[in-house]
């Protein structure tokens, strides 16, 4: 990943949501994006020209958009249509953002559209986002990574968070090989990164 200083950046063209540039690179703000803040706190796998990944909770396509600047393709889900057409707007500007308007809880529709991928990146902020995760590891090479973004207060609101992390974290160990895991503090109260690897 590239940082100048202790600012990470990616390497696009500015001007996609109003971010910074510096030295002619989009700054990556880890108050606004959850994966910016795992970067910035040491943490995330490294992101290559060659990879391909599927992103799951596009929303208007501000982390969408920085993590296109460094991979070969990004497969963007989103179901909600206000985002969407944000979405929509930052992929007619960039040649590698493909776009899916799908429910993440149903990959089966949006499997004619999908290759396989090195990366599938989960932000959805749901109850189930430990299920909707392993529903869409059929797209998820061996060896591959899971990032999940785990929203702790999306699970249950009333639970413990560091509970409901060790109940997630459980969960994909089933399938999984834990690589990390840590929370977002100071930039995103009671959020989780759980970077996990597919088996060979
Ligand atoms: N990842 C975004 C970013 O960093 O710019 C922010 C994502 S926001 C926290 C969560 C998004 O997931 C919302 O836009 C929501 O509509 C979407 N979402 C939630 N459940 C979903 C589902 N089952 N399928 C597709 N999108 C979903």
């Amino acid at each position: 990943m590239i940082r100048l200083g202790n600012v990470l950046v990616s390497p696009g063209e500015g001007g996609v949501y109003g971010e910074r540039t510096l030295d002619g690179y989009r700054v990556w703000d880890p108050y606004r994006s959850k994966l910016a803040a795992l970067y910035t706190l040491g943490g995330g796998i490294e992101l290559t020209p060659d990879m391909r990944a599927l992103y799951l909770g596009a929303a208007n396509g501000t982390t969408v958009s920085h993590v296109a600047d460094y991979v070969e393709t990004v497969y963007a889900v989103e179901f909600a249509p206000r985002p969407m057409q944000d979405l929509l707007e930052v992929a007619r500007r960039r040649r590698n953002i493909v776009p899916i308007m799908a429910d993440a809880n149903r990959p089966e529709e949006y499997a004619p559209f999908m290759e396989a991928v090195d990366l599938l990146y989960q932000d959805v902020a749901q109850p189930n986002q430990v299920e909707i995760a392993e529903r869409n590891l059929v797209f998820l090479k061996p060896g591959g990574h899971l990032i999940l973004m785990l929203k702790t207060r999306s699970v249950d609101v009333r639970r413990d968070p560091a509970e409901v992390l060790a109940e997630a974290r459980t969960g994909l160990e089933k399938r999984l090989d834990i690589a990390d895991v840590r929370w977002l503090d100071p930039y995103h109260h009671d959020h989780a990164a759980i970077v996990c690897s597919r088996r060979e």
